[in-house]
């Protein structure tokens, strides 16, 4: 048949959505046999007692599709650590959905809570899927920029950005790409303006363990008012380095979990059964200790990274949390963001994603972000590269 007479092609929406620059710099990475420091893919080691039970779960038949919500032992662990860590009190049978990892979680209570044609207010620097999880929903994404350096947040701009069509806020603490951290200050700004203009707070907060210089992490849905109008959604992929287990969680209201569970149920149907039964294993009995050191442990890296930025001549913002560091790359060759990637790539084999990815159009284009969720011998290594620059 003659292509030419075809109506047949991709929706309105994916141009606008297909990018995924970070999956292609990972490609490229590997092409070259390079230090990939450009997905957040975090390879070091899971605790034991983690594999070793979701193992069993295999073993002992665990293999079925589990309740929409997740398995009770699941929910059960997650209100404990949600009260124990976050001061979150969730009632594990209305209240807490297991989801396919934090992604998951977003996209359904997104289909969940939002309609087309509303407005979601994200902060930027921003993680793309968040964006793009919109987009695809046909709801507008409205990015309020944070200052660098140290990424605080404008009040007026963040309030002049609030619309009649706005629904919901979309918060990440500490975040990714800039590791900013909210202050409790910041939040009950954020807060008194979701409640003033009665908005959902959605808030992503995967990285919370990861906190240094004594950063607090502090749940924006403990603030008075706000336990109704907030989803908080978290995970395990980074706390036990099981990216690719896709096991994640959020907490809500019991007014809205049937909603979201629907939605979520609908696209991944549960989270994988044995992995879930691991999980519990993790939350169950690691120490606080294994959350402390998660701090220090990163703490070190992050400032193992940053030095080989400095010393490279690519200046680091220095991030509060997660595992990411933005640099600025003013002094490599090319003019986007992405040509500076791929000739960093060509003369260190060290992969980093284009800041562009993070940024509203126009943005971003001397910055680049590196992930230092790496094993010791992987940073060593890149870190050496970067300083032969
Ligand atoms: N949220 C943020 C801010 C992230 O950086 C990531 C990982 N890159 C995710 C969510 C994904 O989490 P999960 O594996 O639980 O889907």
């Amino acid at each position: 048949m003659p292509s030419t007479t075809s109506n047949l092609r991709v929706s309105q929406i994916s141009p606008l959505i297909f990018q995924s620059e970070i999956r292609s710099m990972s490609v490229e990475c590997d092409r070259v046999g390079g230090i990939n420091l450009a997905q957040g893919i975090c390879d070091t080691d899971l605790p034991d007692s983690v594999a070793d039970q979701a193992i069993e779960a295999i073993r002992t038949g665990q293999n079925i599709y589990t309740r929409l919500d997740g398995i009770a032992p699941l929910r059960q662990a997650i209100a404990a650590k949600l009260l124990r860590h976050n001061k979150i009190a969730a009632d594990p049978d209305s209240e807490i959905l297991v989801t396919s990892g934090a992604t998951g979680a977003l996209y359904a209570a997104s289909l969940a809570l939002l309609n087309p044609g509303d407005e979601v207010i994200l902060f930027e620097p921003f993680y793309g899927y968040h964006v793009s999880g919109l987009l695809s929903m046909r709801v507008k994404p409205v990015i309020v920029p944070l200052a660098p350096p140290d990424w605080q947040l404008n009040l007026d701009t963040l309030r002049q950005s609030i619309t009649p069509r706005t629904r919901a806020i979309i918060l990440n603490t500490p975040s990714n790409p800039s590791g900013k951290v909210f202050s409790a200050a910041e939040l009950q700004a954020v807060a008194d303006l979701a409640i003033e203009h009665d908005l959902f707070v959605i808030t992503d907060e995967i990285y919370e363990y990861f906190l240094f210089d004594g950063a607090r992490h502090i749940s924006i849905a403990t603030l008075p008012g706000m336990a109704e109008r907030t989803i908080t959604i978290s995970g395990l992929s980074k706390t036990f380095s099981i990216t690719g287990w896709r096991v994640g969680y959020l907490t809500a209201s019991a007014k809205w979990i049937p909603s979201i569970g629907y939605f979520h149920d609908l696209t991944y149907v549960c989270s994988p059964a044995p992995l879930q039964y691991g999980s519990v294993a993790g939350l169950t009995q690691l120490s606080e200790s294994f959350y402390e050191s998660l701090s220090t442990e990163y703490q070190q890296k992050r400032d193992q990274l940053c030095q080989a930025l400095t010393d490279a001549g690519l200046p680091p913002s220095i991030p509060a949390g997660a595992y990411y560091i933005l640099a600025d790359v003013s002094r490599l060759p090319g003019d986007t963001a992405q040509k500076k990637a791929r000739n960093l790539l060509a003369a260190t084999g060290v992969a980093a994603v284009a800041g562009t990815a993070f940024f509203a159009e126009g943005r971003g284009e001397n910055t680049l972000r590196f992930c230092f969720g790496k094993k010791p011998e992987a940073l060593d290594r890149a870190c050496e590269a970067l300083r032969s620059l």
